[in-house]
């Protein structure tokens, strides 16, 4: 990189939550800082479209948001100021079954345990520590490996964490715990035998009962509207409809971030690499990906469980046994008759969504990387399922397939949705193992995507832990 009269003191390629909190944490130091983003709008995963009928608003992409409003980072701005209005649902997510019940999991703790029979005690103890712990240990669990500043509790959260969900689940007796859990672990979007896939159920259950499961008033969008307008308060720059494919496109600057990912890294600058760091990102690997589906509806979901009716988030899926099949069958690169399906209601807490007394819904279903298959059928055929009358509901409907979501957004590498597989073997290591994970061979690049620690989820962690980096190697400012 060029040292010396930089245009910018730093590039930040990607406007994505992490290229978003990267470019903010940089201008907050001082820093002249360019936000470039190669769609003609800012977000990357934080989009909310007209995709079905007009006025019905559909998140494109995320759409639940206890990691962002959660963030340890996002937390410090003043989003509110710059018009993110979180609605909290009051119950955070639910878990239907065959027999018209539902597990839930509430903003309550208690609550939510007490509705667990047999297993209230169980749930608690389990869920409980971490729920005190989490404010202080958040810092440490949404971060690069390092030594804790709060070991006690870190190997508390670890020791379960680092497990399976299915052996995790083993502590429950009730069908009602099991399948709650496996709903949760799900998110993880790998086989829930993997080690380490109970780390996300335990993370997305504790942040349910501190701050509930929100929906940004508006959609997703709002939140990365808030972050650039932040930015913007503060002297940052954006310039969208700037795809990079070559570094002779940018700017001189002292530092570049990149909010990408390994394969897209690596046709950008990989000629500025090492010979080892090329093999290590080559190496990366990128997990299932999924198909999506938006509705636009008549009314409200008609499901059975009246848990579910007023959830933000609906795990569809039945038993632990079934989700496990399900997401196993997934990676063996089969599309399972009955997928485990995520959705979200969100015009249920949130009138601006679609015309009055109409309906919007989100969903989506794993597949296999590239998968090129309609899974619209199965997928309402899921619903259905919890949900007698739903199809007679459905005004409109859109849908992506892996190969669209890639379209949509290049870092969604074969419909990807997490920069690649958060396993055992890439969740500290990614995308590299080395000395700091941000860092490329070559100096002033950086990488501040969720290919990166903490890994998926909108919270903006590896956008933070990047600039943090850079700010430290290349500007000789240091963050505590
Ligand atoms: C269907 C779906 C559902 C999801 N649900 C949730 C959810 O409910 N809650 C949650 O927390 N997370 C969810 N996620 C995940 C979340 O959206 C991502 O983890 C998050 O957006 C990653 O942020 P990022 O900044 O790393 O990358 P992205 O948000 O992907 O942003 C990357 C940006 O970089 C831009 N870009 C890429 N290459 C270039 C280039 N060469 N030049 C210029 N610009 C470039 C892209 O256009 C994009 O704007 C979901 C994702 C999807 C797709």
């Amino acid at each position: 990189m060029k040292l010396e009269k930089c245009e910018y003191d730093a590039v930040v390629v990607g406007s994505g939550p992490n290229g978003l909190a990267a470019a903010i944490l940089l201008r907050q130091h001082g820093l002249s800082v360019l936000l470039l983003e190669g769609k003609d709008k800012i977000g990357g995963g934080l989009s909310t479209e007209e995709l079905t009928l007009p006025g019905f608003k559909h998140d494109v992409c995320s759409a639940i948001h206890p990691l962002a409003a959660g963030s340890p980072f996002f937390q410090q701005l003043p989003l509110q100021q710059h018009g993110l209005e979180y609605i909290y649902p009051e119950v955070a997510a639910a878990h239907p079954f065959d027999d018209g019940t539902a597990a839930v999991l509430k903003k309550s703790i208690t609550e939510t345990a007490a509705l667990l029979g047999e297993d209230e005690k169980t749930y608690l103890n389990l869920i409980a520590p971490l729920v005190k712990s989490w404010p202080g240990m958040a810092d440490d669990v949404l971060a690069p490996l390092h030594f804790p500043k709060h070991p006690i509790d870190m190997a508390r959260f670890g020791l379960n964490a680092m497990t399976s969900a299915t052996h995790l689940a083993r502590h429950f007796k009730t069908q009602a715990a099991k399948g709650l859990f496996a709903g949760m672990a799900a998110h993880s979007i790998q086989p829930l035998t993997n080690l380490a896939t109970s780390a996300i159920a335990l993370v997305l259950m504790t942040n349910g009962h501190l701050k509930g499961w929100p929906v940004p008033k508006g959609g997703a969008n709002q939140i990365a509207q808030a972050l650039a307008s932040y930015f913007v308060s503060i002297g940052g720059i954006i310039e969208t409809g700037r795809y990079i494919s070559s570094l002779n496109q940018l700017p001189s600057a002292r530092a570049v971030l990149f909010d990408v990912t390994p394969k897209q890294l690596l046709s950008i600058a990989g000629h500025q690499f090492s010979s080892v760091y090329k093999w290590q990102l080559e190496r990366y690997q990128y997990g299932m990906g999924v198909f999506k589906v938006d509705w636009a509806l008549d009314d409200a979901i008609p499901f059975t469980a009246k848990g579910a009716r007023e959830a933000g988030t609906v795990h569809i899926g039945g038993t632990l046994q079934e989700i496990v099949q399900g997401e196993k069958e997934t990676t063996e690169g089969k599309h399972p008759e009955r997928p485990f399906v995520l959705l979200a209601q969100q015009s249920l807490f949130d009138d601006t969504r679609a015309p009055k007394g109409k309906h919007t819904a989100w969903a989506y279903c794993h597949v296999p990387n590239g998968s090129y298959k309609d899974m619209t059928e199965s997928i309402e055929r899921q619903v259905e399922r919890f949900a007698p009358g739903f199809r007679e509901r459905i005004l409109g409907k859109h849908t992506f397939n892996t190969g669209q979501l890639e379209n949509y957004n290049p870092n969604y590498i074969g419909g990807d949705i997490n920069g690649g597989i958060i396993d055992l073997a890439q969740l500290f290591t990614r995308p590299a193992l080395r000395s700091s994970p941000y860092r490329t061979s070559a100096k002033g690049i950086y990488i501040c995507s969720s290919s990166t620690p903490p890994g998926s989820g909108v919270h903006g962690m590896c956008g933070y832990h990047s600039a943090k980096r850079a700010l430290k190697d290349i500007f000789n400012i240091s963050i505590k």
